[in-house]
Parts: structure tokens; sequence; C-alpha cells
């Protein structure tokens, strides 16, 4: 399989931020920098990877902290999420605050992300899927050849996103989850944002929210 991928947890959240790479270019993509930059960078050298670009599945601060300071840094461009999660990359500043986060600068992404969208990371490509409910803005980002998914805060292992959040609906993410990633396959394989991997098939079977036999 020519996508490779690693999960680096950061930040006080324990965000999983995942270097995804192509085997053949070793040009990579560091999906949701929350923070702890050295540890990614440390990552990404380990491997002898090339970054290219940062992208982002919302906007929450434990996903996209890091973001600012990491594309100044090595001049990445960002790409992602959806522009409807503009508003909380707007209020960084005031959600770094709220959580006790060092000082983070806004941003704004290179490229706005909706559904039906591609991106690219080295050789390979990627399908966006819009997927709005934790953040009305949220992005999934699924790599169809080796069925793997990088879906952010809208699914956990045996738990779905938080939708007390502004802008947040629980029967939106609900949908998400049925309309948007079911279809993509049972054997599907996913990192969530936060926690260990699990497959769409698991979680149909056992997820407490959204397994099947809760809608027989
Ligand atoms: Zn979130
Ligand atoms: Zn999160």
């Amino acid at each position: 399989m020519s996508l490779q991928f690693h999960s680096v947890p950061v930040t006080p959240f324990q965000q999983n931020c995942t270097l995804l790479w192509c085997e053949d270019s070793k040009r990579a993509a560091v999906v949701d920098p929350g923070g702890d930059i050295d540890k990614i960078l440390a990552a990404v050298e380990e491997r002898g990877l090339k970054l290219e670009k940062i992208l982002l599945t919302h906007g929450h601060l434990d996903h996209v902290g890091g973001t600012a300071a990491l594309s100044k840094q090595l001049q990445l461009p960002v790409e992602g999420p959806h522009q409807d999660d503009n508003f909380w990359i707007e209020q960084l500043p005031v959600q770094a605050q709220m959580f006790g986060f060092p000082a983070v600068e806004v941003f704004t992404p290179n490229r706005w992300l909706e559904q039906g969208d591609t991106v690219s990371v080295g050789d390979e490509e990627l399908e966006v899927h819009h997927c709005p409910g934790h953040t009305p803005g949220h992005v999934v980002f699924f790599h169809r050849q080796s069925k793997l998914a990088l879906v952010g805060d809208v699914l956990f292992a045996g738990s779905i996103g938080r939708t007390d959040f502004p802008q947040g609906d629980h029967d939106t993410l609900i949908r998400s989850i049925k309309k948007r990633l079911w279809p993509l396959g049972d054997e599907v394989r996913f990192v969530p944002g936060h926690g260990p991997m699990s497959t769409f098939g698991q979680e149909r079977q056992t997820n407490p929210f959204v397994a099947d036999k809760r809608f027989g």
C-alpha cells in the first residue's frame, strides 16, 4: 500500500495528529496539528519525510492550534476544513484562553474544502466528505485504495463527537455518520480524533450511539 500513516497524540487532549505520506515520494501531510509541533516534526524527521501541506478536519483548538506556527515555519499551505468552521478558527484565541492553552494565532486556510473534493498527498489522493454535526464545517478524509478514513471528532471507537458546542447538532451528526461514512464500507479502518482506531463495521455492531440495531 502506497499510503502510510502514523498518529502522534498531541496537546493535553491527546488529540491524534496524523502524518500521512506517500511511500513512493516520501511527501507527507500533517492532519490536525493541534500543538506540540516539536513532537510532530520529530516523527517527520524519524521517517525521512518531506512535509508538503497541512490538512484540517475541523476548527477546534486541539486539532488546529499548531497550524499557524507550523505553516509559517515550513511555508506549508493549509487545506480544510469546510468554510462553515471559520467562526471556530476566528475564535482560536478565545478557545486557547478558555482551555488554558498557550496563545495561538488565527490563520486563513489556503483552501476551504467541500463535499466531493479531493486532496493530494504526494502521488496519492484522498476524498473529502463533509460531515457536519460536531462542528458545521467538519470534514473527513478517505483513502479509498487502502480503505482508511481520518474522521476527526465525528466518530470514535464506542462513541461519537460532542454536539453541545455552538452550531453542533446531534441529529445532523447521526445523519452524517449514516449517510456519509457507512456507505464507504464496513471494512474501512478509521483514525478518530482521540483514542484507538476501529472499523465502521465494528461501530455499526457495537457503538451505543450509532449501531444499526438502534435504528431497527
Ligand atoms: Zn472537536
Ligand atoms: Zn478533538
